[in-house]
């Protein structure tokens, strides 16, 4: 670790190697701050591993305009414009980096790339990594960020270890936050536990405008018996096995049919945010939505990715066996921090990509383009902030002391993050009303007034206190957004506003 860089990356997903590399690549000094596993342990890793975007059988208008139609229409412009016409050769250029992927009419895979197909991404990740160390990008995990301090000239970045709790600020001309979204703020999600929107918090700080923060998306098909750990299996397995109600009937399919969709691996494009409210409605109604795996052949169990569902059987409860009821889970944010196409934010300096942006997506999220987003837009925005570092001729200032706060409180964080996860998988669900959005953020505020009393005697408990502000940040933002649009669109189903209004076609702002 030196002195001070061009550029430091906050993150060690899909986005953050990309924008390090495109940092490289324009020849700044850069460095990247993981607070998990560079590659290994963030969504990126446990994605599919499937991209979409214009290839051979779909045009990059038809691309656009099938993400304007799913996002219900308030997708940010510039952003989508650029992604549609620009994001697959971004794609397909990763090859240069060692990505290997299989070309399919619109879009990748790197999947059968990865070590374990139930962590696709990891086809993505590990090559980005591998490339980011022959580039010499400097490497550092096991950091957590909590603060960026815009001063006159450049960026500090306040950061300690996670192992042994010494804390640390390096400088920088620009940063990138790549910090990934929130999906850990709910208790029922398939985000892995870094996922506590410590970016979303930092940059809210800061003041920078966000939007989107109410579209929360769910996946449709999450395991829902109490043996089974909180997993998700692709909704084209109801185009395999069947998917009923009490009556036997396989009323997702019938649905996805009268919406013109063709089968469960459309639905997954294009229909999870009306999947998941008609799965959580069904079950609402006492009606558990059964899936019957039990009736998968031995060929079909053969196929890498079904296979790689198997290593779930923990517990003995065999699936394979007995039909499992299922019910939506968190999968990712669509909202975030305000960015232009070349990934700055409001803040000369400060760059953005990956899911802590928001405005691609609008209401609702194309299955694959998330993959496609932060590896088009992450390479972009470490290619314009190593261009900015370069335009900085001011010399970097010495570095002001952060001391890390003294915490010697009664309460755990950890005890608060697990309410907090219970406030918002009550209230912030996959369909909400005013009465249970109010509840849930007087909740909110009730948590954050025990924060003076938490304890955090080790790194652990540190960590834990800094990620429950983040949670709480994220949190009051997803609530706030929520209860603000007095309607239903995409991803947000107000019970009390079931119609979608043409007055709200627009994104809703906040800052702090
Ligand atoms: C199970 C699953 C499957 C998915 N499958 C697909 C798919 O097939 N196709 C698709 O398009 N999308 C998919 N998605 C969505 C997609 O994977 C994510 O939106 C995307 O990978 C996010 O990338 P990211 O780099 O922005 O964030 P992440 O990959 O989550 O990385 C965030 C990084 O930031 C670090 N970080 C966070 N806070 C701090 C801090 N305070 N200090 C230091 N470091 C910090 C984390 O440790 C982590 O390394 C899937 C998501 C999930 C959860």
């Amino acid at each position: 670790m030196d002195e001070h860089y061009d550029v430091i990356v906050v993150g060690g997903g899909g986005a953050a190697l990309c924008a390090a590399l495109g940092a490289k690549e324009k020849g700044a000094k850069v460095l990247l701050i993981s607070k998990t596993a560079i590659a290994k342990a963030n969504c990126t890793a446990f994605a599919g591993g499937g991209f979409t975007f214009a290839g051979p059988g779909v045009s990059w208008q038809e691309h656009r305009d099938k993400t304007l139609e799913t996002g219900r229409l308030i997708n940010d412009h510039e952003l989508l414009e650029d992604f549609s016409q620009h994001g697959p050769l971004s794609v397909l250029n990763l090859q240069r980096y060692g990505v290997k992927s299989q070309v399919h009419p619109n879009g990748c895979s790197v999947a059968a790339y990865a070590p374990n197909r139930r962590v696709g991404g990891l086809g993505l990740t590990l090559p980005l990594m591998e490339e980011a160390i022959k580039k010499g990008v400097d490497l550092l995990d096991g950091h957590f960020v909590y603060a960026i301090k815009p001063e006159e000239s450049h960026f500090q970045v306040d950061f300690f270890n996670l192992n042994d709790g010494k804390n640390h600020s390096l400088n920088a001309f620009s940063v990138i936050m790549a910090t990934g979204g929130g999906g850990r703020t709910y208790g029922r999600t398939n985000n892995p536990v870094a996922t506590t929107g410590d970016g979303y918090h930092m940059l809210y700080e800061l003041g920078l405008p966000f939007r989107d923060m109410e579209f929360v998306q769910f996946y449709p098909i999450g395991l829902a018996e109490p043996e089974l750990p909180i997993w998700f299996i692709d909704l084209g397995i109801i185009d395999q096995v069947p998917l009923t109600n009490s009556l036997g009937q396989e009323f997702l399919l019938d649905l996805l049919k009268s919406w013109g969709l063709k089968s469960g691996r459309e639905g997954n494009l294009y229909a999870r945010d009306r999947c998941s409210i008609a799965l959580a409605e069904s079950w609402q109604k006492g009606d558990f939505p059964i899936l019957h795996l039990n009736q998968m052949t031995p060929e079909q169990w053969d196929n890498p990715y079904y296979k790689s569902l198997l290593l779930l059987n923990r517990k003995h409860f065999d699936f394979t066996q007995i039909p499992i009821r299922v019910r939506p889970l968190v999968h990712y944010m669509s909202g975030g921090v305000v960015i232009d196409k070349n990934g700055a934010t409001e803040l000369p300096g400060l760059f953005a990509c990956g899911e802590v942006t928001g405005g691609l997506d609008g209401a609702n999220r194309i299955g694959g383009n998330a993959l496609t987003n932060i590896s088009h837009f992450g390479l972009k925005a470490g290619k314009n902030a190593a261009l900015y570092a370069q335009e900085r001729k001011a010399k970097i200032a010495t570095r002001s002391k952060t001391e890390l706060p003294n915490l010697d409180g009664s309460i755990k964080a950890k005890d608060l993050k697990i309410t907090l996860n219970k406030t918002m998988d009550t209230h912030a669900g996959p369909l909400r009303d005013k009465k249970g959005l109010e509840t849930g953020l007087k909740q909110v505020e009730e948590i954050k007034e025990f924060l003076p009393q938490v304890s955090a005697q080790s790194p652990k408990e540190l960590r834990d206190y800094f990620e429950l502000k983040s949670m709480l940040t994220t949190a009051q933002m997803i609530l706030t957004g929520a209860l603000a649009r007095e309607e239903s669109r995409g991803v947000h189903f107000r019970k009390d506003f079931p119609l979608e209004l043409k007055e709200w076609q627009k994104p809703i702002l906040q800052r702090k």
